[in-house]
């Protein structure tokens, strides 16, 4: 199956590219031939935008009901859903991350946030009348405005989808600007939204590089930027925006600390630590890939976690067996062979893994990383500060619970972490000295409607739940008198 995305979706049509710009997309497991997608320009933003802020400003679509745009978002999810089997596969190709991974979480994810945030706006309570004694006023929430969206490869349709689920429930209108490494996937969103009756003007998806990006960003029509990426495009995000004060979140990087306690029972935290570490063949933002140890067991589990890697079978990410396929591109492979290079350089020992997999002749073309595992690890290390973005862990010991929890916290970022102990209590005292957005506690998964952010480098606002739907709200004080 191939995709041909030619042209462009700007204000809710179908146009070519003014930039004239194309990318082709390969599959990242085989480098066969995938699709092609137009690539924004700048000229594409701006159409874009003014498409996005004239159909705000006319309220169209910020101005109707909550009940009637959470009619066309549960639509939208409908029409998903019908797809599902096909946007799994469409997503593998592209992205490279097991099939199982597509089916059971980058399809069904975004379908339900959908369902999710149409029901809480339709809900929502917009109105508050708080009153003095003397004075009344209505505190009201409204749509923060237009909203550039600008997401990483690494969830072609669920990143996008959790900022423009909860935008246009707002009523927000969105300019979506997609990652060029996977272009293809996310215009189901497009197809979905306007034959649920979305009106034209208010959603446009833009697949561009960071120059594009960037004049997104400096755009004077757009209210609000949130983006979710690396720190280093964070901060200069964040530093564009303060020119206007233009609103941001931000869900940026990680290098997440997984606390195993001198108690845990190792043959429960493996299978549970193992896919929450290789999550996207290990190029999530919340992968756990330092693995903090008691000094005691250091040798068992190091042992233990490299049997157990050694167990992943590697390959064709479409099939339904494989635990860790390629990394998205050329570049990001590089990268993290570099990486593991540089653990060498600095004095820890690759356990298992390294190097090239063994794989059959029609991967000879794929971007493979082996499930690799670091032990020596200091904390002090770049592969223990620096987030790697693929399937390599470092385990790195520890003496006693204090020390544990500063290690941990020894980071720029703070995105997410575990703790793993036969003890509930003592895992959720430590949960609760770790300063990361999120904790799992012996790999229990977050409950779907609860925030998702970091602190520090990691990020800044949150997204799921309540908290991401206030992110698309603007507070506002009327005076109405004694009423
Ligand atoms: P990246 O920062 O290079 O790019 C992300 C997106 O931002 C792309 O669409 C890119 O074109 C655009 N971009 C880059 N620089 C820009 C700029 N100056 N102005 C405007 N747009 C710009 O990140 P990546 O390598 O594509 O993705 C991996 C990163 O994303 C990792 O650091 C990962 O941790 C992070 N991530 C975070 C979360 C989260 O929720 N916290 C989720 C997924 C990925």
């Amino acid at each position: 199956m191939t995709t041909e995305r030619p042209e462009l979706f700007v204000g809710g049509r179908w146009v070519p590219a003014r930039s004239g710009e194309s990318v082709t997309v390969r599959n990242p497991a085989t480098g066969a031939y995938v699709g092609s997608a137009a690539l924004a320009g700048v000229a594409d933003i701006d159409a874009a935008v003014a498409a996005a802020r004239a159909s705000f400003d006319s309220g169209v679509w910020a101005g109707a009901s909550p009940r009637h745009r959470s009619q066309v978002l549960h639509k939208a999810a409908d029409l998903l859903e019908k797809r599902a089997p096909e946007l799994a596969v469409s997503i593998t190709s592209e992205l490279g991350c097991p099939i199982w991974f597509s089916e059971r979480a980058h399809v069904p994810n975004p379908i339900r946030q959908l369902r999710f945030y149409a029901d809480l706006a339709q809900d929502f309570p917009y109105d508050e009348v708080r009153a003095d004694g003397a004075n009344t006023s209505i505190v009201t929430q409204e749509p923060v405005g237009v909203v550039a969206a600008i997401t990483p490869w690494n969830g072609p349709l669920s990143t996008p989808t959790l900022k423009t689920a909860p935008a246009l429930a707002a009523g927000c209108s969105v300019v979506l600007k997609p990652p060029p490494e996977t272009p293809l996937t996310v215009y189901a969103l497009a197809d979905a939204l306007r034959e649920a009756g979305l009106p034209e003007g208010v959603l446009s998806i833009v697949p561009a590089g960071r120059e594009a990006g960037a004049h997104l960003v400096d755009h004077p029509g757009v209210d609000k930027i949130a983006f979710t990426g690396s720190s280093a495009a964070g901060k200069k995000i964040m530093a564009a925006a303060a020119a206007r004060i233009a609103r941001v979140t931000l869900e940026l990087g990680g290098k997440s600390a997984a606390v195993v306690c001198a108690d845990a029972d190792l043959d429960a935290v493996l299978p549970a630590l193992l896919p929450m570490a290789l999550m996207v063949n290990g190029q999530a933002c919340i992968a756990q890939t330092r693995v903090l140890v008691p000094r005691a067991r250091e040798t068992e589990i190091v042992d233990a976690l490299a049997g157990a890697l050694r167990g992943q079978r590697v390959g064709d990410p479409m099939e339904p067996e494989t635990m860790v396929g390629p990394l998205v591109s050329e570049r990001q492979r590089d990268r993290v062979a570099g990486y593991v290079e540089t653990g060498r350089a600095e004095g820890a020992r690759v356990v298992t893994g390294g190097g090239r997999p063994v794989l059959p002749p029609e991967l000879a073309g794929g971007w493979f990383v082996p499930p690799t595992l670091l032990a020596g690890v200091d904390n002090a290390m770049r592969v223990a500060q620096e987030e790697i973005f693929g399937p390599v862990l470092a385990v790195i010991p520890y003496d006693g619970e204090d020390e544990a929890v500063a290690i941990a916290n020894d980071s720029r970022y703070g995105l997410s972490g575990s703790v793993w102990s036969a003890d509930e209590d003592r895992a959720l005292g430590i949960a609760r000295r770790i300063r990361t957005g999120m904790v799992s506690l012996n790999g229990r998964p977050q409950a779907f409607g609860t925030p998702f952010g970091g602190y520090k480098e990691s990020g800044i606002g949150r997204e799921m739940g309540p908290e991401g739907f206030r992110a698309y709200l603007e507070t506002k004080s009327i005076a109405v008198g004694d009423r």
